[in-house]
């Protein structure tokens, strides 16, 4: 028999990648089941990739049957995959009308998923593909671990089928859009992505990347760790607000600010946050800006990741040389900063940081 609360709700079937435990137990309780149900439906989900009620051996046939009629274990359906050179994978999803990338990037025994938050993206910073697209929406939480669900599935059967390629290790949120405009479903997603019922990623192999979104990294502060990154471009308020204009509404001291308030509260990555710094030819990559940043960030415990800027359409940036890239670099070390130089990977199919504008072709 149907439960009397779920029939009004009929052919809008729950997409069960939108639920966290919490969820799913609140979803199991309204059906008349026990907690453990919970448990053992994100077992079923998240260790067993099974997306179909009737192979849920250790459910009652009832309870299957009812399952199949209120809810559906839906992942984003993939309209494209590339392989670069490098080995790098881009699988391109359309949900209804927009279509998001997710990008596996193999290294050695590790590989690194970049996952997307939004289709495309409201913030407009001037040297990214993404924001020259503009915003067409958030995306839901099964949309957001959908992605997750179906590179880890793949890679995990290509494994069973004798492929040298590693499992994945890491998650960036660092594709297409501003996690932190999308907070809510954010927050669930991290959930299930950290959840020891579900994907079990450790806090520090999780990286969330943001523009600077103020007021978002205070409310996550103390609220959830994880290794956090940070958009910051330029080493003072007049760069930034040419090439980001959220800085003209929380400018570098307001974000360097909420950055220590969440590392107060964070062990995730030895309690630093990463500064990320993309390398534009002229405008962002002198000396002086060298020393401005190593004064800038002296009370920030942090290590700096150097961004080679990639090439993208209706620009006038160019990328710095390599030769300017070391000398920042080792202006920075001399700091006794930690400092690493970003590996451009997948650009042959155009795979690679900002490029990304989900494109079917
Ligand atoms: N919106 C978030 C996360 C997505 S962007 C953010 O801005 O942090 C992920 C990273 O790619 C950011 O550091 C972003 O600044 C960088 N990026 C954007 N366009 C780029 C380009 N053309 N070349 C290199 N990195 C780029
Ligand atoms: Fe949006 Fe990040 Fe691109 Fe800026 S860099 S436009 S915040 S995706």
């Amino acid at each position: 028999m149907l439960n009397k609360v779920l029939v009004k709700d009929l052919g809008k079937k729950d997409n069960l990648l939108n639920f966290n435990l919490k969820k799913m137990i609140d979803f199991m309780i309204k059906l008349g089941e026990k907690k453990f149900r919970a448990v053992q439906m994100m077992e079923w989900i998240y260790k067993k990739y099974k997306k179909k009620f009737n192979k849920m051996s250790n459910l009652s046939r009832p309870l299957q049957t009812q399952l199949e009629q209120i809810a559906i274990i839906q992942l984003p359906k993939c309209v494209t995959k590339k392989k670069s050179q490098d080995g790098t994978i881009k699988w391109i999803f359309l949900l209804n009308t927009d279509c998001i990338e997710t990008i596996y990037i193999p290294e050695g025994n590790r590989a690194t998923l970049c996952i997307s938050s939004q289709a495309g993206c409201m913030l407009k910073c001037s040297f990214c593909a993404t924001g020259h697209l503009g915003y067409k929406r958030n995306l839901l939480v099964s949309e957001i671990i959908g992605q997750i669900w179906y590179a880890t599935d793949k890679i995990r059967k290509y494994k069973l089928k004798n492929s040298s390629l590693p499992l994945v290790t890491n998650i960036v949120m660092m594709g297409m859009g501003e996690p932190l405009l999308n907070l809510k479903n954010i927050i669930t997603s991290l959930d299930i992505i950290l959840s020891k019922n579900a994907f079990n990623f450790s806090k520090n192999k999780v990286t969330l990347s943001t523009s600077g979104i103020v007021p978002a990294i205070n409310k996550i502060a103390g609220k959830i760790d994880i290794s956090l990154a940070i958009s910051l471009h330029a080493s003072n308020d007049n760069i930034r607000n040419t090439l980001m204009p959220i800085n003209k509404i929380y400018n570098i001291k307001q974000l360097l600010l909420s950055v220590k308030n969440y590392l107060n509260y964070s062990t995730a990555n030895r309690g630093i946050v990463t500064i990320e710094y993309i390398m534009l030819s002229d405008i962002n990559d002198h000396l002086l800006h060298a020393k401005e940043l190593a004064y800038l960030l002296k009370t920030i415990p942090c290590k700096i990741n150097l961004i080679p800027w990639n090439v993208i359409q209706n620009t006038h940036y160019k990328c710095s040389t390599h030769e300017k890239i070391i000398s920042f670099s080792n202006f920075l070390r001399s700091q006794n900063y930690t400092v690493t130089i970003r590996k451009n990977r997948g650009a042959d199919i155009n795979a690679a940081c900002g490029q990304l504008i989900g494109q079917k072709h």
